[in-house]
């Protein structure tokens, strides 16, 4: 399988994030697109590659221009106007409560208001080089998803920063650019097939939901922690079925608390029947591999086994598949994780 790669995950290197009324040492940092790098080069069924530069346009296809044009400069903006801070994090939050009968307000002018405007929460530092990080994982995406369009059965990018938390105007949760959405748009709107976006990470991919959920050309299907008790706590519940035309074309499946492999798998089963019945012609998955037993902050049970027998299933839908890494948070088990499920998905053995 081709497995495409860029240094320039390295950029985003924050050493706080503001979580859970503290800061701490990130659980998101490089040492994660490291592991999963070094994992997949050793494999001599994997074929690393580096991605090409795509530029902006694919980024703006899906997102705000305003969202782009702030994280471009808000580092340096930040340095400039407030003070010198290595990792830069939101601390007031402009919600449209604080104006009622005032009239709306568009977005502030100061940077430290902005940051608020933009991002949703506090564990997503913005360090000096994760502008270009997150550009990176886009070209990292755009690119795997170019090995499949011209043929490849399967490809893999190792995404970082991850994308599937961002909406089309915020960022948040460990995100910037959404990059499973940005290559689904890419794909439909481009080739005018329909695409499934296929999120099994620990988290719902409220972003993606977002994007995608008056559209009838995407399908997006979750399995994730119950909102109820697990973050993004706001989205991913199963009445969520889409909007307009894309009424139909979105599948929540909470999941709960200590789930297992084998209960996993029969809810991915559900899952992959709801494709089935989409009849897309390609699918991109959002792997995120925090739904590990031994994840630091999740609640789930999978195995390694129990990843690969998730890769495998998916390869039943026979389809074109991009896989682009999310979460996964267990550092010493990270890369065999990801191994395990894309030697799933390849029909080789577990080893
Ligand atoms: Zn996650």
């Amino acid at each position: 399988m081709k497995v495409v790669h860029s240094p320039a995950h390295l950029g985003h290197n924050p050493q706080e994030e503001i979580a859970e009324s503290g800061a701490h040492s990130p659980h998101e940092h490089t040492g994660r697109g490291e592991i999963i790098r070094e994992t997949l080069a050793a494999d001599p069924a994997m074929e690393m590659l580096s991605p090409r530069e795509w530029g902006i346009d694919p980024i703006l296809e899906v997102h705000e221009r305003g969202l782009h044009d702030f994280l471009m400069n808000a580092w340096a903006r930040y340095q400039r106007d407030v003070r010198s801070a290595r990792e830069v994090v939101p601390d007031f939050f402009y919600r449209p409560a604080m104006r009622e009968a005032m009239g709306s307000l568009g977005e502030p002018s100061h940077v430290n208001a902005q940051l608020g405007w933009w991002c949703f929460e506090t564990t997503t530092p913005i360090t000096q080089g994760s502008y270009m990080a997150a550009r990176g994982s886009v070209d990292v995406a755009m690119t795997a998803a170019s090995l499949v369009l011209g043929g490849e059965r399967f490809a893999y990018g190792n995404c970082r920063p991850p994308g599937h938390h961002a909406t089309r105007d915020l960022y948040g949760g460990y995100c910037f650019f959404n990059n499973a959405a940005i290559i689904a748009h890419h794909v439909a709107s481009t080739t005018g097939v329909k695409v499934t976006v296929l999120d099994p990470d620990y988290h719902h991919g409220n972003g993606t939901q977002q994007i995608f959920y008056e559209r009838d050309d995407v399908q997006y299907v979750s399995l994730h922690a119950d909102p109820v008790r697990a973050y993004p706590y706001v989205t991913g519940f199963s009445d969520e079925r889409g909007s307009g035309k894309g009424l139909g074309a979105n599948a929540n499946f909470p999941l709960a608390r200590g789930t297992g492999d084998a209960e996993f798998l029969d809810v991915l089963k559900r899952a992959i029947e709801e494709i089935d019945r989409f009849k897309p012609e390609l699918l991109v998955v959002s792997l995120g591999v925090d739904t590990f037993d031994g994840d630091p902050i999740c609640d789930l049970r999978l195995t390694r086994q129990g990843f690969f027998d998730c890769g495998a299933l998916v390869a039943g839908l026979g389809l074109p598949t991009v896989v682009l890494q999310e979460g996964g948070y267990a550092l010493a088990e990270l890369g065999n994780n990801v191994r395990a499920w894309l030697r799933g998905l390849e029909g080789l053995s577990a080893a």
